[in-house]
C-alpha cells in the first residue's frame, strides 16, 4: 500500500510540474506577445560603415526620399550627410 501511495504521489508531483512548465510557457508567450516595440529588436545595417546593430541602438535620420536610416555612430551619420 506505501508503494503505491508513493508512486501515486510521484506521478501527482509530475502533473504538477507538467502544469507548472506549461503554464509558465504560455505566460512567457503573452509576455513576450505584449512586448512594446519589439521590431526595435531587429538588426539594421548602417549605410555609411556597413555594419549591423540593433535598430533601437540606432542613431535615426530620415533622408531625402523619406526613407528611415540607422547609424551605430553620431560620426557614421554625419559622415553620410557629408557624402550624400
Ligand atoms: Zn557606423
Amino acid at each position: 500500500m506505501l508503494v503505491r501511495g508513493l508512486i501515486y504521489l510521484g506521478l501527482l508531483f509530475g502533473a504538477y510540474i507538467s502544469i507548472k512548465t506549461i503554464a509558465r510557457k504560455v505566460v512567457d508567450s503573452q509576455n513576450s506577445g505584449h512586448a512594446v516595440g519589439k521590431s526595435d529588436d531587429i538588426m539594421v545595417k548602417d549605410p555609411s560603415c556597413n555594419v549591423y546593430f540593433p535598430k533601437r541602438e540606432g542613431i535615426h535620420l530620415r533622408d531625402h526620399d523619406g526613407q528611415d536610416l540607422y547609424f551605430c555612430s553620431e560620426e557614421c551619420k554625419n559622415k553620410f550627410i557629408e557624402n550624400s
